[in-house]
């Protein structure tokens, strides 16, 4: 198995503090969004509210994961200055670098991502 070196896991934590930056982003529009919505509803006419609840929902589904990303996110840059980064958390195993390149936040390796996504579903 790949060492992850020092200079590889530089990159993965500016990757993850530049998702981190876009995600808070996103949600600060998000609810600047919403409390502009709330502030424009007692004038709005009941036409639009059923798709204005729609959007809504959607939003709600978009912002909840863009909250779960934030804190896996948070708590990857957590292990990276903890040391304990890129290791599974079900068996320990170093976690392939091609696989924290394109999830930097993942907490499992592909073995056992899959066990977790197979037992939860
Ligand atoms: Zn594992």
């Amino acid at each position: 198995m790949d060492i992850v070196t020092q200079s590889q896991l530089n990159t993965l934590r500016q990757a993850l503090e530049s998702r981190l930056s876009v995600l808070r982003s996103e949600l600060s529009g998000a609810r600047q969004a919403r409390a502009l919505a709330q502030a424009g509803q007692e004038s709005s006419d009941t036409k639009d509210l059923a798709g204005r609840l729609q959007l809504d929902e959607l939003d709600e589904l978009h912002e909840q994961r863009a909250l779960d990303e934030l804190a896996a996110s948070e708590a990857a840059l957590a292990r990276l200055a903890a040391g304990s980064y890129g290791h599974c958390v079900d068996c320990g195993a170093a976690i392939a670098l091609p696989r924290l390149r394109l999830l930097p936040a993942t907490l499992r390796c592909a073995a056992c991502q899959h066990l977790h996504e197979h037992r939860s579903a």
